[in-house]
């Protein structure tokens, strides 16, 4: 029995590679690039939903037969006569059957559910991975992950729903079809005549049903997406004592939502109904007919048997068929409803003859870059800067002026609309970008740590990195100390305490403490520092200061700071204003140039402050 759960459940690794990262975004493709994976399994399931069906009508059509048998004779000419054909339908009923419902629940249940469902789920959530940042900055990470959850159970619910209900009813119908056809040529017609206004009315009525799910689904899932941004705001909604009018807003969801499931529902009851009215009107006409035909003695009783049981079964079969049908329009509205952002273009790409970055001697040039987020205005217009190796820069501006849109597409979250970016003259957009985001340090405003040991969050992306190691970037980065004394919820404690929302709180300054060990281990020949310092208090920032000068050293640095004075000892700084350089040199050239850099010292320090000394 084990051997035979290990078969079938090993039949599907969900962990195979699939033929291809790209996910197809229409419907069709979508179900096709998962279920051509996995032909086998579904060609299996596609004969045994076959098999069951046909065996379901010679069942009834042996009624007939023992009815006609029992007709004809005695119990003795009944067992010594017919004993064949009696044995024949035992093994049937007693061999054939059991078998074949075995094999198709082992598919179902072993192959399918678990191998099926979670293969859509681990691919989907590999290429959702590969999904550039702005992708993720549009949409909720929980929406996002419960797409991905439940769009793999229904893709493989609904493959189940077709072939073990659809296509036995239509196996089923056909069997009907041919045993009635052996009788009399009425039966069939009445039959087919009652498929083909089914058929008729299938076709008018599942489109409208096929769009109200998916309205549905869309309207259900904008109710949980509202329910997430207020869950994930919570502070704000309990500052502004507002948990009343965040009711109000998820009601007004919650209604649209409901509108939609009635105008869906009431579809299905008006289809269930009909089918209900025509499904009386052709059993009363078949069995009208095989009365009258019995009457003249064209059947025998047990041919009006056969007839009787025969379509009263197919009769239940479709009215069950149309019950299914809600569960699978809802699977197939939450497949295209997860298509819709699973299978998302992928803005950011590795071109396929992508090479790795080889850093050099890290000289950064952005040559004529030209970007904006949306449709509206250029975030960085026209702009050339050539950072020679081993420099460092400091990126001075006001809010808003673009510096960390810079830093971010030195990094290639986003492509250029203009110009290139070459790291020691290799282009990074022909760059693998895990290569290239490996080359750069970066320590940025604000770090979020994920929910694992302090000690895996600072060795993030080293694997295999040595405790020791660890510790002493913790300690350069002055954050040993309070790591020391962390104790989570399920009483782990120091570098074993975990993280993130689940986890210990940090403060800023002390999450970018952690980012700066981050970086300190990494040791990554390109630096990018986006108010790195920013969260911390001047005392540890000074320290840190000469930890982070340490880790300059020989290397190309971008910093950003809002403090002018962390970063005025730079070898240059460039001024910013609206995406374009306004102003650019050393701290003391800018100060006596008396422009925008002069005018936000001044502002600063009152014009008293030294810059920060480092080497
Ligand atoms: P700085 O770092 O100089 O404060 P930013 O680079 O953060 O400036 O922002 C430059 C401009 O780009 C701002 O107008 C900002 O609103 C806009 N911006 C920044 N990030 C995004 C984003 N992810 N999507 C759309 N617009 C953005």
């Amino acid at each position: 029995m084990e051997r035979l759960f290990r078969l079938f459940e090993n039949w599907l690794d969900p962990f195979d590679t699939p033929p291809t990262d790209d996910i197809p975004p229409t419907t069709g493709r979508f179900l096709w690039h998962f279920i051509g994976q996995s032909k086998g399994v579904f060609a299996l399931m596609l004969l045994l939903g076959g098999i069951t069906a046909v065996l379901e009508a010679a069942i009834f059509s042996f009624i007939g037969v023992i009815v006609d048998m029992l007709d004809a004779g005695s119990i003795e000419t009944v067992l010594v006569d017919d004993r064949w054909t009696l044995i024949g339908m035992a093994v049937i009923v007693l061999v054939i059957r059991p078998i074949t419902a075995i094999l198709t629940v082992m598919l179902e249940e072993q192959t399918v559910v678990p191998g099926f469902f979670n293969r859509v789920r681990w691919q989907t959530n590999r290429r959702v991975l590969s999904q550039s940042l702005s992708y993720f900055q549009n949409d909720f990470a929980g929406r996002i992950a419960a797409k991905i959850w439940q769009t793999g159970q229904a893709t493989g619910d609904f493959m189940i729903s077709l072939l073990q209900i659809l296509w036995f009813i239509v196996v089923f119908a056909l069997s009907t079809l041919f045993l009635l056809a052996e009788l009399d040529l009425w039966f069939v017609l009445i039959v087919v005549f009652w498929l083909l206004i089914y058929a008729v009315l299938a076709v008018k009525i599942i489109p409208i049903i096929r769009s109200r799910a998916k309205t549905t689904a869309d309207t259900g899932s904008a109710v949980s997406g509202r329910l997430v941004d207020t869950y994930s705001n919570i502070q704000t909604v309990k500052l502004f004592g507002s948990s009343e009018r965040e009711l109000d807003g998820t009601r007004q969801s919650f209604e649209s939502f409901l509108d939609s499931l009635r105008r869906f529902t009431r579809m299905l009851t008006i289809m269930r109904s009909l089918l209900a009215v025509l499904g009386s009107c052709m059993i009363l006409g078949i069995g009208g007919l095989s009365i009258v035909l019995w009457g003249q003695a064209e059947i025998t009783s047990g041919d009006v048997a056969i007839v009787l049981g025969l379509t009263l079964r197919l009769n239940l079969l479709l009215n069950r068929m149309m019950g299914q049908l809600n569960g699978l329009f809802r699977n197939l509205g939450t497949v295209q409803d997860g298509m819709d952002t699973i299978a998302k273009p992928i803005r950011v790409r590795d071109l396929p003859n992508a090479t790795e970055l080889e850093v050099r001697q890290g000289r950064i040039v952005f040559d004529g870059v030209g970007f904006r987020y949306g449709p509206g205005e250029a975030v960085i217009d026209n702009l050339s800067l050539s950072i020679e190796p081993g420099e460092k820069v400091g990126l001075v501006g006001h809010s808003g002026a673009g510096k960390s849109t810079l830093i971010h597409l030195l990094l290639r979250f986003y492509d250029l609309q203009k110009g290139t970016i070459r790291i020691d003259e290799q282009d990074i957009s022909a760059i693998r970008q895990n290569s290239l985001r490996q080359s750069i340090g970066v320590v940025s405003q604000d770090t979020s740590l994920m929910h694992r040991s302090i000690r895996d969050n600072i060795a993030y992306g080293q694997i295999g990195c040595e405790p020791e190691r660890i510790e002493e970037a913790a300690r350069r980065a002055h954050a040993h100390e309070f790591i020391q004394e962390l104790r989570d919820q399920k009483q782990r404690a120091g570098y074993d305490a975990h993280a993130g929302e689940r986890g210990v709180k940090l403060s800023g300054g002390q999450r970018q403490r952690i980012a700066i060990a981050r970086v300190l281990l990494k040791n990554a020949p390109i630096l990018a520092l986006d108010e790195a310092t920013s969260s911390l208090d001047s005392e540890i920032e000074a320290a840190i200061q000469e930890q982070l000068y340490n880790l300059m050293a020989g290397k190309t640095v971008i910093a950003i700071a809002h403090r002018l004075s962390t970063i005025a000892a730079m070898d240059r700084l460039i001024v910013m204003e609206q995406g374009r350089i306004i102003e650019t040199g050393t701290h003391q050239k800018l100060i006596d140039l008396g422009g925008a850099y002069a005018r936000l010292w001044q502002h600063q320090s009152g014009g008293f402050l030294v810059p920060t000394q480092f080497g």
